[in-house]
């Protein structure tokens, strides 16, 4: 049967966790070259004040341009990499092409802080801040202050205590840190005073919501009052209509982020962006009513 079925013959021989674990091993592989070969690329969100003008940072999100199968999403590839040593080529790949972009703009006469994604894996090396300092030594022109860490609330609450001592550190170096997807991690909310973080961005799961689930806009309302009395700063993520954004100034959050706002940009189309992003009418209104 074996020789008769040619390629297929490992299904006959093979359990499922060994055809699993080889389709990971081809993956990873597959992956490596794509770091290498330069196939991947970063677009760019733009995160914006909610009461003025002012576009206040753009967010790197990582896009796998693959020769057979298009343009990939993280979705796409990032799970075979997340619990992988792979990570952290991921990540230098990642913060060096944003720190390039940085010098870049810093160019075109813009000014622009980037945030950039960290998975649990490189947040949990020994030598996270030596590991990321080392980096950032490289782009002597861009200072420390225009690069922030996003975590994810899941990776932050791992290992709690190495994690405050890191976020501690790269403060101390003049890099922030903000916690990402605020609202999924299921704990205890009393971590948050350990975590000297910057910013708290809000999962876009409950602004997706906020309009027709009076639980959630409860619940929103109280994470805003919340990372305000912690002296935190707090950004909603994914607002997709204009009324999503006037309820979010109504209820005092100060920034946002979401299709209604900018999709991830070409790193080329960032600066016409900024050159053109006004509040819609509405929410200009909501911003003089509210801070009345
Ligand atoms: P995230 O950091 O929470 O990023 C937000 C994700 O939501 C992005 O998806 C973004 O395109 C999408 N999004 C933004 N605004 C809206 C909206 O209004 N509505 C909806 N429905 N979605 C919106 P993307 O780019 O597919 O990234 C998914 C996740 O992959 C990111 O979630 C982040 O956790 C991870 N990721 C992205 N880039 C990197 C990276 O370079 N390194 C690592 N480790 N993780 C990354
Ligand atoms: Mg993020
Ligand atoms: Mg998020
Ligand atoms: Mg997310």
């Amino acid at each position: 049967i074996a020789k008769q079925s040619g390629k297929n013959r490992y299904a006959v021989f093979d359990t499922q966790k060994d055809v699993e674990k080889r389709a990971l091993h081809n993956n990873l592989n597959r992956f490596e070259e794509a770091i290498h070969n330069d196939e991947l690329l970063l677009h760019y969100q733009p995160k914006v004040s909610l009461i003025n003008d002012e576009v206040v940072g753009v967010e790197a999100l990582v896009r796998w341009q693959h020769p057979e199968k298009g343009l990939l999403y993280p979705g796409d590839f990032l799970s075979c990499v997340e619990h992988n040593t792979l990570a952290i080529k991921l990540s230098e790949w990642v913060i060096s092409h944003a720190l390039q972009q940085i010098v870049a703009w810093q160019k075109e006469g813009i000014n622009l802080p980037v945030s950039i994604n960290i998975g649990a894996v490189e947040l949990q090396k020994e030598d996270f801040v030596t590991w990321l300092t080392h980096l950032m030594n490289q782009f002597p022109s861009v200072k420390k202050s225009m690069l922030e860490i996003e975590v994810l609330e899941t990776s932050a609450l791992a290992d709690l205590m190495h994690v405050s001592k890191v976020i501690e550190s790269c403060k101390n170096a003049g890099i922030s840190f903000a916690l990402d997807d605020f609202g999924t991690g299921f704990s205890s909310l009393s971590y948050l005073k350990k975590l000297p973080l910057d910013t708290i961005k809000i999962d876009q799961g409950f602004i997706a919501n906020m309009l027709d689930d009076v639980d959630d806009l409860s619940i929103l309302e109280g994470m805003i009052g919340l990372t305000k009395s912690l002296k935190r700063q707090v950004i909603a993520e994914g607002i997709e209509s204009e009324e999503q954004g006037r309820k979010l100034i109504e209820l005092g959050c100060p920034f946002g982020q979401g299709y209604f706002i900018a999709r991830p940009l070409k790193s080329k189309d960032v600066p016409s962006f900024i050159k053109e992003w006004t509040l819609p009418e509405s929410w200009r209104t909501q911003a003089l009513v509210s801070s009345a």
